[in-house]
């Protein structure tokens, strides 16, 4: 299965009427957040497949439509925080937001993201019962802690999200919330059984 993940910047090479023809053999679209709500919508109605989002820390309010209502969702797109979906046999999760740095919305210290991933624990025992695993693929929004990520607390990562990977093995965990300047940040990471990837902008990854 090809699966296009995405988060943080408007890509030109996605986001233009050709896009369709390149990217013709995607399977599924994983979003890591901090997208305006009229790309995802775009990407998803152009490849006529599944996309699974989490929200970052921006775009936290309700946006409008050019008939003056509001839409607190991207239309055809499926929000799968705190909870786990099965997509063609796999496995997929996701944890919006990032560190709390001002007290603004989708921020939350790491008591409380460890909080958010005890709630999705019943799940994880579920699935390792009947289908001989945890979880296939993480996505959240901020990078875990001391992989990808930076010393200011908005960018720091999350302890809870090194814990799960330690303790579930998903075989990709993919963020977003890190941008890349220039080529001198590592993107991708391998830990113990998990691929970690900062998909900021655009990524492809096949998986059987
Ligand atoms: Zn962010």
């Amino acid at each position: 299965m090809k699966i296009l993940t995405i988060s943080d910047t408007v890509e030109r090479r996605l986001y233009n009427l050709s896009f369709k023809e390149d990217f013709n053999d995607i399977d599924l679209i994983l979003s890591c957040g901090d997208l305006p709500f009229y790309y995802l919508e775009f990407l998803v109605t152009m490849l006529n497949v599944p996309l699974f989002f989490v929200f970052g820390n921006h775009h936290t309010g309700a946006m409008l439509t050019a008939h003056g209502g509001s839409v607190k969702s991207p239309g055809g797109c499926v929000n799968i925080d705190d909870r786990i979906v099965a997509h063609k046999g796999l496995l997929i999760g996701g944890f919006e937001g990032c560190m709390r740095y001002n007290y603004g919305p989708r921020q939350y210290s790491d008591f409380e993201m460890w909080w958010k991933v005890q709630r999705i624990k019943l799940q994880l025992w579920k699935n390792k019962l009947f289908h001989k695993r945890y979880i296939d693929i993480l996505i959240t929004h901020a990078p875990p802690f001391g992989i990808h990520d930076q010393p200011d607390l908005c960018h720091r990562g999350f302890k809870s999200f090194r814990t799960f990977i330690e303790q579930y093995h998903p075989r990709y965990f993919i963020h977003g919330h890190i941008h890349r300047y220039g080529l001198q940040k590592d993107w991708k990471t391998q830990h113990q059984k998990t691929t970690i990837i900062n998909t900021c902008g655009h990524r492809i990854i096949e998986i059987e």
